[in-house]
C-alpha cells in the first residue's frame, strides 16, 4: 500500500545446536520485514536434510507440524521477495538438492546479474531448471563442478557468477556463509553457547539471545563446522559497494547493519537533513514507520518539536480488500490518520525515508492539509531515487520513478506541498563510515558498479512528464485502477516495451 522499493531477502542459519530448526523459526520472524512472499526452513540432522515451506508470512508457512518435520542440529531459513523470478511455491527457499558432492541447501539474498547467461549456456548443455530464479544457477554449477570437496566446489561455482550474493548454505556438516566480493547485501555472524549463528541482520540475533561477533567481510566465505569456524578468501578483491538503502530503508532500526546501528546511522541522515534543507516550521511530523528515525534527527538538529500527527493502523494485513473505486481515496486513511490537533494551523515538516513513484506521498500531503495545516514541507532523508537496482532490491522501471523524471519543482506540485527537499548525496555518504568508498549509491546515482545485463536496460527508459501546471498528463487509455502519475508511468511502459 505504500510506495517503497520492496525489501529483498532474509536468510538464517544455525550449526551446532539441538533447536536448530525452532531458532531459525525465530530468526525467520526477525526478519520477516526483508520477504513475505514465501518461507521455508532445511535441517539436517547429520544423516539427511528435510526442508519445509511455503508460500505467505512465516506465522502462515509454519505449525508445529511443518517445523517438527525439519529437525537436526543444523538449520538454514529464508523468507522472500521475488526481485528474480516469479512469486511462486517453486521459487521458494531453501533449495535442496543431491549430487555427487551430497546434499547441499541454499539460501541467497541478492540478484546475479550473469544468471541469464549462465542459465542459457547451462540449458543449451542439458540442464533442466525447477525454478525461474537466479539462485538456482548457483546449484547447477555446484552439482557440476570437477572440485572434490562440497567446499570447493562452492567456492567453483561462485567464482562464475557476477552480482550481488550473500548465501547462507548447509551441506551435509557444515554451514557455509558467504558475501560477494563488493558486499552488496550484509550478512552477520553470531554465537550462541557453541552455536555459530549467520543471518541478515543482527535483530534475528537479538531475538534468539545469541550474541553479535562480527559481519562476514565482502568476499569472505566462513565455514562452520565440528572443528569450529574457518575464514577463507576465495575471489578476486574488487571494490567495496555496500547497499547504502539497507540504511536508508531496509534495515530494521534495531539492527547492527554493515558494522553500524541502523538507528543511529538513520538518525544522523535527519540531522544533516534539517542543516541542508531547514525551513521555519512549527511541528515535525515523521510518516510512519519509515520517517520515524530520520525525524527524530531533524528535530533534534532543528530544534522544532517532533510530533506523531500521522497514526498509523497496525492491524491492516494483506487481506484488506480495496472498495470501489468511488471510495478508493480511502486506500491510505485506512493505514494513516493525520491528528488534527497536531496538525491544524501549524506549519509541518513531514519526514519520510524516500519517494519512489510519489503516489501516496501525494495522498498524505493532502490528508495533513485536509486535516488544517497551514503550510506542508516535504523532507526525504535520502537523494533523489533516480535508477534501477540491479543488485537485489525490486525497483521500478526508471520511468516509474518520479525523481528520475520530474524535476524538483514538478515534484513539489505534483505533491502539493509548499516546498519539498532531498538529502544531497554526500549528506548521506557522509553519515556512514568509508560511505564514498565502500558502499553503493547507484540509484542516486545512475553509475553502477557492476555492469547490469544488457536486457535489462529497458528500466533505464524515460516516462512521460507531467504537464508544466503540475497535473499528471492525461494517458491515451488510462488503466481505471491507476490513478495520475502511476497511469501515465504504465502507459510509457507499455509503449516502451
Ligand atoms: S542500487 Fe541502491 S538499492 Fe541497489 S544495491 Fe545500490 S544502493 Fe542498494
Amino acid at each position: 500500500m505504500f510506495d517503497k522499493l520492496k525489501e529483498e531477502c532474509g536468510v538464517f542459519g544455525i550449526f551446532g545446536h539441538p533447536e536448530a530448526a525452532n531458532l531459525t523459526y525465530l530468526g525467520l520472524y526477525a526478519l520477516q520485514h526483508r520477504g513475505q512472499e514465501s518461507a521455508g526452513i532445511a535441517a539436517s540432522d547429520g544423516a539427511r536434510m528435510r526442508v519445509s515451506k511455503g508460500m505467505g508470512h512465516v506465522n502462515d508457512v509454519f505449525d508445529s507440524g511443518a517445523l517438527g518435520n525439519v529437525h537436526g542440529s543444523m538449520a538454514v531459513g529464508h523468507v522472500r521477495y521475488s526481485t528474480a523470478g516469479e512469486s511462486r511455491l517453486a521459487n521458494a527457499q531453501p533449495i535442496v538438492v543431491d549430487s555427487t558432492h551430497g546434499e547441499l541447501a541454499l539460501c541467497h539474498n541478492g540478484n546475479l546479474v550473469n544468471a541469464g547467461e549462465v542459465k542459457d549456456a547451462l540449458v543449451r548443455e542439458g540442464a533442466i531448471f525447477q525454478t525461474t530464479t537466479d539462485s538456482e544457477v548457483v546449484v547447477h554449477l555446484f552439482a557440476r563442478s570437477k572440485e572434490t570437496t562440497a567446499e570447493t566446489a562452492v567456492i567453483d561455482a561462485l567464482t562464475q557468477v557476477r552480482g550481488a550474493f550473500s548465501f547462507v548454505m548447509m551441506t551435509g556438516d557444515k554451514l557455509i556463509g558467504v558475501r560477494d566480493p563488493h558486499g552488496f547485501r550484509p550478512l552477520a555472524l553470531g554465537r550462541l553457547g557453541d552455536a555459530w549463528v549467520m543471518c541478515s541482520e543482527t535483530c534475528a540475533l537479538d531475538l534468539i539471545g545469541a550474541r553479535y561477533e562480527r559481519d562476514v567481510e565482502p568476499g569472505e566465505m566462513v565455514v562452520a563446522s565440528a572443528a569450529g569456524l574457518e575464514s577463507r578468501r576465495p575471489f578476486a578483491p574488487a571494490r567495496h559497494s555496500q547497499c547504502i538503502f539497507e540504511h536508508v530503508y531496509f534495515s530494521r532500526p534495531d539492527s547492527y547493519v554493515f558494522g553500524e546501528s541502523v538507528n543511529e546511522v538513520r538518525t544522523e541522515f535527519g540531522r544533516r537533513l534539517a542543516r541542508e534543507t531547514g525551513v521555519p516550521a512549527d511541528v515535525i511530523v515523521p510518516i510512519p514507520d519509515s520517517g520515524v528515525c530520520a525525524a527524530v534527527g531533524y528535530a533534534e538538529a532543528s530544534g522544532i518539536p517532533m510530533r506523531m500527527g500521522l497514526i498509523r493502523n497496525h492491524y491492516v494485513g494483506r487481506t484488506f480488500i480495496q472498495p470501489q473505486q468511488s471510495i478508493r481515496h480511502f486506500g491510505v486513511r485506512v493505514k494513516l490518520n493525520p491528528v488534527k490537533s497536531i496538525l491544524e494551523g501549524r506549519r509541518v515538516v513531514l519526514v519520510d525515508d524516500s519517494i519512489v513513484r510519489g503516489t501516496t506521498s501525494r495522498k498524505i500531503v493532502r490528508m495533513v492539509r485536509s486535516a488544517g495545516a497551514k503550510e506542508v514541507h516535504m523532507r526525504i532523508s535520502c537523494p533523489p531515487t533516480i535508477s534501477p537496482c540491479f543488485y537485489g532490491v525490486d525497483t521500478p522501471r526508471r520511468s516509474e520513478l518520479i525523481a528520475a523524471t520530474h524535476t524538483l519543482d514538478e515534484i513539489r506540485r505534483y505533491l502539493d506541498a509548499d516546498s519539498v527537499a532531498y538529502l544531497s548525496l554526500d549528506g548521506l555518504t557522509g553519515s556512514v563510515r568509508d560511505g564514498s568508498t565502500k558502499y553503493c549509491t547507484s540509484c542516486y546515482t545512475g553509475v553502477y558498479p557492476v555492469a547490469f545485463p544488457r536486457n535489462e536496460s529497458a528500466y533505464l527508459q524515460l516516462a512521460l512528464k507531467l504537464n508544466p501546471d503540475g497535473n499528471p498528463q492525461a494517458p491515451s487509455n488510462p488503466a481505471p485502477e491507476q490513478d495520475g502519475l502511476a497511469a501515465s508511468a504504465a502507459t510509457a511502459l507499455a509503449r516502451g516495451r
